[in-house]
């Protein structure tokens, strides 16, 4: 292994490989060395991604099934000009690392980074093997990989079942996003529906509260579900996590300090919404204005959200932390009354002003106040 290194990234999830990705596809890795560091030697499909953007196959050859229309309070919605996309995180990281094969200037590195320290001239990194050099670190992780678990008030946890069903077919052209026909039991509690095929699909209960679900409490919900609607099934695969639901990597600066070396990305440099979780796509264009900043040799960028966005975000956590049993009536309102495609392009952070008030006006106003009255307080 080589001591020294132009770049190394710790983490080959998803923010890792992106960078990677980018940083070939625009050519700093052509005279430069790169080493991806991973300590999770079994990391292999170890999560599912959805996320939705404008209808473009060729930007997205790992996704396997996408829906031009969601179920939203029984109805289908067509989402144009979104399309709501499924990749298998195993497709995702074959995909970049095959790219990334065929560079022999990407290095690996199969163990934990122990440390990393930035000096003037370099960010000295230290590895079981020993030391090494880069002059830029970038590193992801969990969230509780650097504030701990008890740093966390509020959880998105969720419970699926990929299933064949042995008996009837699913109708593939429209997923079911959230649907909260389903015992709240005090939390905000709501269903997954992702039909991948007329007989198999990703079913899934998600629910947001200060302690997550536990396999057990998902899989007898599953099962009551299943049982419910009729659906005789095998259970193909489980896919059991809870994100946390925090403002805590927020960025209020659009760039990163000019003699920066240690550079977080992922979850680290805040790519999750605090209410939703997505990521997914932030980390990609994260990683890619990453390059672009490398290239031009311009100040490195953060995952900057506009402060209003902020704002949105911190009071419907703390609606969700301190009524937790309202999330079902807001989220409904909320559905029944605004097109999905606005509720999308809001969630992306693209909606204006005009666009927002229309989005709160049709909610529960009084809630909002009084919850803003309390946030005020905390
Ligand atoms: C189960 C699950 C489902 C999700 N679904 C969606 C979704 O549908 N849509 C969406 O947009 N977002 C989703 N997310 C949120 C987000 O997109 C993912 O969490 C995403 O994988 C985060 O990427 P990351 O690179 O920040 O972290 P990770 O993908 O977790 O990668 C970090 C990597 O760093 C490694 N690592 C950590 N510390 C070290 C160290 N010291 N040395 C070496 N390696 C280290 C870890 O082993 C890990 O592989 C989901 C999250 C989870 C957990």
């Amino acid at each position: 292994m080589r001591s020294s290194y132009q770049y190394i990234i710790q983490g080959a999830g998803a923010s890792g490989l992106w960078l990677a990705y980018w940083l070939d596809q625009f050519g700093l890795l052509q005279n430069h060395h790169l080493l991806i560091a991973e300590g999770d030697l079994n990391k292999v499909n170890d999560r599912t991604w959805c996320f939705w953007t404008p209808i473009d196959e060729a930007e997205f050859p790992f996704v396997d099934k996408r829906w031009t229309s969601l179920r939203v309070q029984n109805a289908n919605q067509v989402i144009d000009p979104y399309a709501y996309c499924h990749t298998r995180s195993q497709d995702f990281y074959g995909w970049v690392k095959n790219k990334l094969s065929q560079n022999p200037n990407i290095h690996w590195y199969k163990g934990y980074i122990e440390q990393a320290k930035a000096s003037q001239e370099y960010v000295e990194v230290q590895t079981a093997e020993g030391k090494l050099q880069a002059q830029y670190f970038f590193r992801s992780g969990q969230l509780t990989d650097f504030q701990g678990p008890d740093a966390i008030s509020l959880w998105q946890s969720f419970v699926g079942w990929r299933i064949r069903l042995d008996q009837g077919t699913w109708d593939t052209k429209s997923a079911t996003l959230m649907d909260f026909s389903i015992p709240q039991a005090h939390a905000t509690r709501f269903l997954y529906v992702l039909p991948i095929a007329e007989n198999e699909g990703l079913v899934e209960v998600t629910q947001f509260h200060a302690s997550p679900l536990t396999v057990a409490e998902g899989e007898e919900m599953l099962a009551e579900i299943c049982k419910e609607r009729g659906w005789k099934c095998s259970i193909l695969e489980v896919e059991c996590n809870a994100i946390p639901m925090s403002s805590v990597f927020n960025q209020t600066e659009k760039v990163t300090q000019s003699n920066a070396r240690i550079i977080p990305i992922g979850v680290a440099a805040g790519a999750l919404k605090p209410t939703t979780g997505y990521g997914f796509l932030a980390m990609r264009k994260h990683a890619r204005e990453l390059a672009i900043a490398l290239k031009n040799k311009k100040p490195l960028p953060t995952i900057y959200r506009k402060r209003r966005f902020r704002f949105y975000d911190a009071l419907l956590l703390h609606m969700l932390s301190s009524t937790p049993h309202r999330g079902k009536a807001i989220f409904e309102r909320l559905f029944s009354r605004q097109p999905a495609t606005r509720i999308l392009k809001f969630l992306d952070e693209k909606t204006s002003i005009w666009e927002e008030l229309r989005i709160f006006s049709s909610l529960q106003v009084s809630w909002f106040l009084k919850a803003l009255v309390t946030y005020g307080k905390g």
